[in-house]
């Protein structure tokens, strides 16, 4: 057992199950008693975000905007259905897609005259939209995104966060003159998405999915899968180059600069809120709760006043104070003054994945310091008064440095490769991610899924990597080196 303060008093609660051991059992307790989501609400694969969760998910909303805006792309809102007809126009994304649909077939008691579909994603909505946007070069590039739910029919069993018919996400919509442009915006969305899961402190692989896997009507599509503790990985984030396929199907065209007519070549990035919300639960939890870098608990700083006895006025003077001058050093800090003790304050602040909490009893103030709980280590230290923001400013950054460290770490740890069937299924069992030779072949992918369970992720993008034998599973010549993994 960690060290609590003498006077902290008791946990009013056990810890959550080991993670390691079973990481669903965890996972499902931490969402309940962290109140973050409530399953309760009665019709499956939907779920309630409860205030904790929907904090969190704000945030991550507006770092990945943030990150958008300044590279060009503006909000919007597409409505929630999109008529039957604009969605069968494209016909491998309707193949992709129809049998994930929700449809609405009635309305004021009567049957609609066109079936109407929920989107399952808003290809089909934006593109008669760009048919009347669009009209000459001028007009490009045409770079939106809007921050909805969508809904897709899952038939496998529903997870919160990480598998439901509801989830929340980010789409964009690109349109550039030429294919070019179009690849940039790819890498652009590689690195967009790069950024904000670095500074969230997940670990993950970026690879090109293999093109049978790709997603219905692109070109070509790249995924950001982050790894969980149980050596799953989880699809977080995708970005599809989608060449002329649905500027094709809803015949939107501009005319270039020499005056001839063109179709313009498009992107789409989706971006998994909900599952990245699940992914940063699972990587840095532990048994005391959610751990987060600063920014995205629900306070930054929490200050528990220790109040024994007749020495209430000094301590809760020190502590008055301390607020103010973090909150006056841009921290967001909150004082817990309330009635509870400190060892139920300290039990619902790690819970809840406070980065750093701030103890202040008898002894810190006769003493001129402070003792600081850092969430991430479960380690006290003493700091003096007058070092206590900067301090706490270093935190923020060591704190994010030791989460994404220890992410990593788990990643690089996890690879393994393999050179024969025998290496795959072993490593397989092992729950290792495998890095093999393989020759593309989709009929070999699917015969590795069912014998093992583990899918072809794809090819990693961010390093080089060529194949040096033969496909580690069927022996043919290998076309690359791949990353094999169980998918959640
Ligand atoms: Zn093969």
């Amino acid at each position: 057992m960690p060290a609590r303060s003498s006077d902290g008093g008791s946990a009013p609660e056990a810890p959550l199950p080991d993670k390691a051991e079973d990481l669903g059992r965890w996972y499902d307790e931490v969402l309940e008693r962290a109140e973050l989501i409530d399953v309760r609400y009665g019709v499956k694969g939907f779920v309630v975000y409860r205030p904790n969760a929907m904090r969190i998910v704000k945030r991550v909303y507006s770092m990945f905007e943030r990150e958008l805006e300044a590279r060009g792309h503006s909000p919007m809102l597409l409505p929630l259905v999109i008529p039957m007809a604009n969605f069968r126009r494209e016909t491998e994304h309707v193949k992709g897609f129809e049998d994930q649909v929700f449809y609405i077939t009635e309305a004021g008691g009567k049957p609609l005259n066109e079936k109407l579909i929920v989107r399952p994603t808003s290809e089909t909505a934006i593109y008669p939209m760009m048919a009347l946007w669009i009209h000459s070069y001028k007009d490009l590039p045409l770079k939106l995104y809007q921050s909805v739910a969508v809904y897709r029919y899952e038939t496998k069993a529903t997870r919160p966060l990480l598998r439901g018919r509801e989830f929340l996400w980010i789409e964009t919509h690109d349109a550039f003159e030429d294919e070019r442009g179009a690849l940039a915006q790819i890498k652009e969305d590689l690195e967009v998405a790069r950024r904000v899961y670095e500074s969230l402190g997940l670990a993950f692989l970026v690879v090109e999915r293999e093109p049978y896997d790709k997603f219905p009507g692109a070109e070509s599509s790249y995924a950001y899968d982050a790894l969980l503790p149980n050596g799953t990985v989880l699809q977080i984030a995708t970005t599809h180059y989608l060449g002329e396929h649905f500027t094709r199907a809803f015949e939107v065209t501009f005319v270039d600069r020499e005056g001839n007519r063109r179709r313009p070549h498009t992107t789409c990035f989706g971006i998994g809120i909900s599952r990245t919300l699940a992914a940063l639960i699972m990587t840095h939890g532990d048994r005391y709760g959610l751990v987060l870098p600063f920014g995205l608990s629900v306070h930054d700083v929490v200050i528990v006043p220790i109040v024994q006895g007749g020495s209430a006025e000094g301590v809760l003077s020190k502590a008055r104070r301390l607020e103010e001058e973090l909150g006056a050093a841009g921290f967001n800090v909150h004082l817990d003054d309330s009635e509870d003790t400190p060892g139920d304050k300290f039990y619902r602040w790690e819970m809840l994945g406070v980065p750093v909490r701030l103890e202040v009893g008898r002894r810190e103030v006769e003493g001129g310091y402070v003792t600081l709980f850092r969430r991430d280590t479960r380690e006290r230290e003493r700091v003096a008064d007058a070092d206590l923001a900067r301090r706490v400013g270093e935190l923020a950054r060591e704190i994010l440095d030791n989460l994404r460290r220890r992410a990593w770490d788990r990643l690089a740890e996890s690879v393994a490769d393999a050179r024969t069937r025998e290496d795959v299924v072993r490593l397989a069992r092992e729950g290792r991610i495998i890095r093999a030779n393989f020759c593309g072949e989709e009929e070999c992918a699917r015969a590795i899924k069912e014998e093992t369970g583990y899918e072809v992720r794809g090819r990693r993008i961010d390093v080089d990597e060529r194949p040096t034998g033969n496909c580690a599973w069927c022996g043919r010549p290998a076309k690359r080196v791949v990353y094999m993994a169980k998918a959640y």
